[in-house]
């Protein structure tokens, strides 16, 4: 049985068909990429499956649960993540209590002060956050106010603090966007510990093919809406409809 599965998936905004009759799976353990041009519906896609954005018709299940209808939140405590956006972030909070508060709340349902007043107990949490802040190598910055991170720094919080809700599958959008290559080499090698110490299924949308075709397991490639192609990073590379809309010729 797949893991996450999308059918028929159709999302209309006005006349606009963002999502256009979307049926893909995702197995356990699998990385699989989306990609098309701008405007594709690649953002609506993941919104539509965490709970963001409530669907026009089609079906979203997760281990065997449908998840229509269910609010982000409770997605979330399914084992559903994702990157969180910057917006996220409180800057005038450290690295290390970014993380803090995003497991703490997963763990006890909303955030408590108390837990910054005591400096000890809380112990699960404590140890999650200091696993996770070396996983996403900012455990030198730990200290430092998140506002104070430089861009590509602050975009790995953002998965540190998607890694604290405790996923299962996690959705990663666009995580490398604006990065340096050596920001980029350092998301990837980042990812590519996720799936094999963190046992996590990903679903990442990237526009850059380097890191799609070294990465991927499967890639689905969406169009105005609906998939064009699915396949591995071989048979994309190849594939004459992604060509022409995707690749350029
Ligand atoms: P992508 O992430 O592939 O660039 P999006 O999913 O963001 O594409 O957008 C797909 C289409 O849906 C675009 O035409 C966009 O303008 C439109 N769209 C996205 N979100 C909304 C919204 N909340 N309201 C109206 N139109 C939207
Ligand atoms: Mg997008």
């Amino acid at each position: 049985m797949a893991l996450l599965e999308t059918r028929n998936l159709t999302k209309t905004f006005g006349g606009l068909r963002a999502l256009d009759d979307v049926t893909i799976s995702v197995d356990q353990g699998e990385l699989v990429s989306l990609i098309g041009p701008n405007g594709a519906g690649k953002s609506t896609l993941i919104n539509t499956i965490t709970g963001m954005l409530e669907p026009t018709s089609g079906d979203v299940t997760y281990a065997g649960t449908d998840l229509v209808g269910l609010d982000p939140f409770e997605i979330a405590h399914l084992g559903v993540g994702r990157s969180f956006q910057t917006a996220s972030i409180f800057p005038e909070l450290t690295v290390r209590e970014n993380v803090q508060v995003a497991a703490f709340a997963t763990e006890h349902g909303s955030f408590s002060v108390n837990f910054f007043k005591r400096r000890d107990g809380y112990d699960d949490v404590r140890e999650r956050t200091e696993r996770i802040l070396e996983t996403i190598e900012l455990k030198d910055d730990a200290a430092e106010t998140a506002k104070s991170l430089p861009y590509g720094d602050k975009r790995r919080l953002e998965v540190a603090i998607g890694l604290a809700t405790d996923p299962d599958l996690m959705f990663m959008d666009e995580p490398t966007a604006g990065m340096s290559p050596g920001e980029t080499e350092m998301t990837v090698s980042l990812i590519r510990e996720l799936l094999q110490d963190w046992d996590m299924t990903i679903f990442l949308v990237e526009h850059d093919m380097d890191v799609i075709f070294d990465v991927s397991d499967r890639i689905f490639t969406l169009n105005e809406g609906a998939i064009i192609a699915r396949g591995t990073p071989d048979e994309i590379r190849n594939d004459p409809a992604v060509r022409e809309a995707y690749l350029g010729g």
